[in-house]
């Protein structure tokens, strides 16, 4: 996330077909990527060529961009014109397809067209007028909300964002991936309270995210009819979208942040912090602490997904990078534990999707090498995501990456069966047609994935065996660890309040 282009080489045909995924997250996460795909030699084009796939029509869809070059001397332009694409306007994913003829091409050295790589991407401000009226929007609000987006961590505004929140006294809201740009243990965090003050707002301020189904769309009944919506982003097309904003702040987030900073100083605004609705905000707060504390706190075996994080909480270091996948693995991660520091969580994302962990791990372990070594990389799997890329323990193991990998075992998606009524099941018959299909094999020992390539593995029941893994991976950070914790296959999340807050998203 330092606004370079990550860049991927792949093979031709089904390799390129694999990255197509990767690139379809890239883009609909807004991260700059750049794929670099071999293809058949052109003078066998439509004779049924080794791995002959119609590569860069199918890039389309997914990239910004995607394209071949048209000859070897124009690859340096097409390179930069890709970075460019990749880092500028709303950052995504660009395709270059290197037809397998060119590697052995011969090129006059004089013919080549070099290009200088671009310049940075160039930092655009919002227009003063709305700036003021976002601000005259804002100061008139009884019952504010902040929303901050992973659009906001990619952009580094965590500083100019955290004054604000300061200035001016106003509770916030980070998305998922938005967690840590600022402090989830801020006092104006209200992400304990998040159903509430997503549904009482009047007005919101949207710093980098969607109103997509992260948000519910910015509609009821999860937000007020006439919410007032102040949005900022880099991408003008995305402005409007669902719901009519009451300002746009068409620019980069750290930059107008810094504008509306200048403009609430001059104006010495700061909402008042005993309103009703910081009153109202702080008891919703206390009570859902109370109540995942409650569960966290239970002493019943198999543990349920509370005490896991409680325990996982208190003992994994505060600095490091979480991965998080599954359905309530990921959920309920999301809520009990805190990230304290921006760019430091990766999960499912806008596509929600599921495999994506352990890569996403392997390659935040390989940047935080070069550049925070010593950085411990923790990865907490539902045992069916892990299952996507269980594999990549090899690539772990291979490059002896600080990864812990926890699995947080239910023998399932969603729920599971314990072992007893998983047998009882296959007295009925078949297990395709007997056993239902959310579940997965009971007892299963992932933790000997791990050990058989040479890292270490722990299967665990209770919450002291669950420390001591958790103490001796900790400490140990620098061999690969892998924690299999077996929970009930029934336990769920928390109750919800309203009947339409049962899918995976805020
Ligand atoms: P989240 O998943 O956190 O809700 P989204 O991915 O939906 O976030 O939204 C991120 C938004 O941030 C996108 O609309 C994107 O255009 C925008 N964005 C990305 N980088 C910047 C930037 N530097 N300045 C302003 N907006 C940005
Ligand atoms: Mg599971």
């Amino acid at each position: 996330m330092n606004k370079l282009p990550g860049v991927c080489l792949v093979v031709s045909g089904p390799g390129f077909l694999h990255a197509l995924g990767g690139m379809a997250n890239a883009t609909i996460n807004c991260w700059p990527l750049i794929v670099i795909g071999g293809s058949s030699d052109r003078n066998q084009e439509t004779m049924g060529a080794f791995q002959e796939f119609p590569q860069v029509e199918a890039g389309r869809l997914y990239n910004k961009l995607s394209v071949r070059p048209s000859s070897v001397e124009v690859i340096p332009a097409v390179i930069e014109k890709a970075v460019r694409t990749s880092i500028y306007g709303r950052p995504g994913s660009c395709y270059i397809d290197i037809p397998g003829d060119f590697v052995n091409l011969q090129v006059n050295k004089s013919s080549v067209k070099y290009v200088e790589c671009c310049l940075p991407p160039p930092i655009s401000m919002a227009e003063h007028s709305a700036v003021s009226k976002a601000a005259s929007i804002l100061a008139l609000s009884k019952q504010p909300l902040l929303i901050i987006g992973k659009g906001a961590a990619y952009s580094h505004a965590e500083n100019n964002i955290r004054k604000l929140v300061d200035l001016c006294g106003l509770p916030f809201l980070p998305t998922p991936m938005a967690k840590g740009v600022v402090p989830d243990n801020h006092p104006n965090c209200v992400a304990a309270a998040r159903s509430m003050a997503l549904q009482h707002a009047d007005v919101i301020i949207l710093f980098g995210a969607r109103l997509n189904w992260i948000l519910h769309f910015g509609l009821p009944p999860r937000f007020r009819q006439d919410v007032k919506v102040i949005q900022i982003d880099v991408c003008a097309e995305e402005l409007g979208n669902n719901v009519k904003p009451a300002a746009i702040l068409l620019g980069d987030i750290n930059a107008v942040t810094k504008q509306l900073l200048e403009e609430f100083s001059k104006r010495s605004f700061k909402y008042p912090s005993n309103s009703e609705w910081w009153k109202r905000l702080r008891v919703k707060i206390k009570n859902n602490e109370e109540r995942s504390k409650g569960l966290a706190l239970q002493k019943s075996l198999p543990m349920n997904y509370y005490t896991v994080f409680h325990h996982i909480r208190e003992m994994i270091p505060k600095n490091c990078i979480l991965v998080s996948e599954g359905a309530n693995t990921m959920d309920i991660g999301r809520t009990m534990l805190p990230n304290c520091y921006p760019r430091q969580r990766l999960d499912a994302g806008t596509f929600g999707t599921m495999g994506v962990g352990l890569g996403f791990a392997i390659a935040a372990a390989m940047v935080a090498k070069d550049r925070a070594p010593g950085k411990q990389v923790v990865c907490i799997e539902g045992d069916s995501a892990f299952g996507f890329s269980g594999m990549e323990v090899e690539t772990i193991c291979r490059y002896n990456l600080p990864i812990l990998i926890i699995i947080v075992n239910n023998n399932g998606i969603y729920t599971g069966l314990d072992a007893n009524s998983w047998k009882e099941m296959l007295k009925l018959g078949n297990p395709a047609t007997c056993v239902p299909p959310v579940s997965l094999l009971p007892n299963s020992h992932y933790e000997e994935i791990m050990s058989a390539f040479g890292g270490k593995g722990y299967f665990v029941k209770t919450p002291e065996e669950l420390r001591n893994a958790l103490k001796a991976s900790v400490t140990d950070k620098q061999t690969p660890s892998l924690i299999n914790v077996m929970i009930d296959p029934q336990s769920e999340r928390k109750k919800q309040e309203f009947p339409w807050l049962t899918r995976s998203n805020l």
